[in-house]
């Protein structure tokens, strides 16, 4: 299977050739079919097998097809990560994407300075990737709504778990509007993990690598 075979448009294949990405990887081909149809996910998958790029190249599609993009504020895709270092990797990852086209990808997490956050939020993005404690803070301060958020995804949910961060994911989700599309990625799926799938995600689909 190709990348082509998979409905991304040449404009995205130049993005994707650039890379050096040559094929999709399993989870890749798994997942994006799905994801482009719009439908909801579950995907137990590890760092390495390509997880990021199966929701972000999506995601670029998703929010390429929003009408009106300029004229609404807050992001459109929304990315959750246990850690600054992983937050960091995927809004590398994202950038590469994203930025042929003009979408804005805004990092957010803890050890920088919250003003610089708030005036880079305040400017706006289509795309913020956010360790879940400084997203709430960021909610809390109006730095940005997710009003026009349609697209969240939850990565390593089991380590956000592991980290406590149960409430606030519970907290950013309920600011989502209920007809999203919602990714969920974990190395494993522990009861808890399970339970919260069942709760926010809508008739997923799983698939595992
Ligand atoms: P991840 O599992 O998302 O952390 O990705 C692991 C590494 O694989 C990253 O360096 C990605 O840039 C790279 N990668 C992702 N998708 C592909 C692909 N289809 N072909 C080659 N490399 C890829």
């Amino acid at each position: 299977k190709t990348f082509e075979d998979c409905g991304f448009s040449p404009q995205l294949m130049n993005a994707i050739t650039k890379q050096g990405y040559e094929k999709p990887t399993p989870i890749q081909c798994q997942a994006f079919p799905i994801v482009l149809s719009g439908r909801d996910i579950i995907g137990i998958a590890k760092t390495g097998s390509g997880k990021t790029a199966a929701f972000v190249l999506p995601m670029i599609v998703h929010i390429m097809d929003q009408p009106e993009l300029a004229k609404e504020e807050g992001p459109i895709g929304v990315i959750c990560a246990p850690t600054r270092e992983l937050a960091h990797q995927i809004y590398l990852e994202s950038k590469k994407f994203a930025k042929p086209y003009g979408i804005r990808v805004s990092a957010i997490y803890g050890g920088m300075s919250k003003l610089e956050q708030f005036k880079e939020l305040k400017s706006g993005c289509e795309i913020v990737i956010a360790t879940p404690g400084r997203l709430i803070d960021m909610i809390k301060m109006k730095a940005l709504t997710m009003l026009r958020a349609t697209y969240l995804v939850l990565d390593e949910a089991d380590r956000m778990f592991d980290l406590g961060f149960e409430p606030q994911i519970r907290s950013i989700v309920g600011q989502i509007r209920p007809d999203r599309q919602t990714l969920l990625f974990s190395a494993t799926m522990p009861r808890k993990v399970e339970k919260l799938a069942r709760e926010i995600l809508t008739d997923p689909v799983r698939v595992t690598v």
